[in-house]
């Protein structure tokens, strides 16, 4: 009887209150109807995907990179699948200007801003770190300091509709990748900036969600033509991702896991196993023969 006390009963109380948790809201595409959005890195991919989501959910939205004619014929499929509006700015990351632009355009054009995604992401190399410091710097550039900078500009927005930001991380920002060094730094740094700035949010009482997205391998064309031969694991699909992604925005979650079993179940053993958790990373590679091997 008292093992029933001690262990069932707080078990079962868990497993309802993790069943109460999760189920406590569901998405409806209606949520996104009208709704104002940025949604930056949008000429391919996992943008891409975002933006014909909100198409069909009726948002109005800015798409921005910088590849002109893709995100033209981005902008013109968004018409087609039921955008309230779309429209581009083409540009790079690289200039903080340039992101700022980004912002003031929406003011301009949409009247204000519900939704920030932050999703873009600069070229990088997949090996060994090669000691190029000015490479780090450049990626931190585009995929840090520009989401910083993109974010500052927002907030008056965001604040006056009480909207969401919603940052596009990897497991890479989560737990030691190898052979992607410098795009690891770069998407732990937003793991840092934007939980903090979250903590602050709620100290001030600022309705602003903040959404970081835990992804793991997915199908775009950039990821596997770097990672498919290397990586053991079957990538999961980009517009099945946009959707979530944009649910655990819409819901305002702090943090979104996907697919849940490649992302969330591993990092559960980051505070009791790190170590088995880094061979777990490790594990998924086809790893190069040690030296003299
Ligand atoms: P992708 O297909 O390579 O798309 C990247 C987007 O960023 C493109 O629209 C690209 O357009 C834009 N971009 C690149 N450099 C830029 C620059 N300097 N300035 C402005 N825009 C720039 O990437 P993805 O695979 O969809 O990844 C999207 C997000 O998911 C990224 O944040 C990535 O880290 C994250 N993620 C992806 C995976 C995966 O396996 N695919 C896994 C974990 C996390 P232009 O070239 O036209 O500028």
């Amino acid at each position: 009887m008292g093992w029933l006390q001690k262990i069932l009963i707080p078990f079962l109380g868990l497993v309802l209150a993790f069943w109460f948790y999760s189920a406590r809201d569901t998405f409806k595409p209606e949520m996104l109807r009208g709704k104002r959005v940025i949604v930056t890195g949008a000429s391919t991919g996992i943008g891409e995907q975002i933006a014909y989501h909100l198409a069909r959910m009726g948002s109005h939205i800015l798409i921005t990179a910088r590849t002109e004619a893709k995100l033209q014929n981005v902008v013109q499929r968004c018409l087609e699948l039921g955008a309230a509006s779309a429209r581009f700015v083409s540009g790079t990351m690289e200039d903080t200007a340039f992101a700022q632009h980004v912002v003031r355009e929406a003011q301009t054009s949409l009247g204000g801003l519900d939704m920030l995604i932050l999703n873009h992401v600069g070229a990088s190399y997949f090996g060994f770190f090669d000691g190029d410091v000015e490479h780090v710097r450049k990626l931190l550039e585009i995929n840090f300091l520009s989401y910083v900078a993109m974010t500052t500009s927002a907030l008056p927005m965001l604040k006056e509709s009480e909207g969401s930001i919603v940052v596009v991380s990897s497991m890479a920002g989560k737990v030691g990748f190898p052979f992607t060094v410098p795009y690891s730094a770069t998407k732990f740094a937003l793991d840092g900036f934007f939980s903090s700035l979250r903590q602050e949010f709620t100290i001030q009482s600022i309705n602003v969600s903040i959404t970081l997205c835990i992804l793991g391998f997915i199908d775009t064309e950039r990821a596997v033509r770097a990672a498919a031969e290397v990586l053991r694991e079957r990538p999961a699909p980009r517009d099945e991702c946009a959707l979530e992604i944009l649910k655990g925005a819409a819901l305002r979650r702090r943090e979104l896991y996907y697919r849940y079993s490649s992302t969330r179940l591993p990092l559960l053993l980051r505070d009791c196993a790190a170590e088995l958790l880094d061979y777990l990373v490790r594990s998924r590679y086809h790893l190069p023969a040690p030296p003299g091997a």
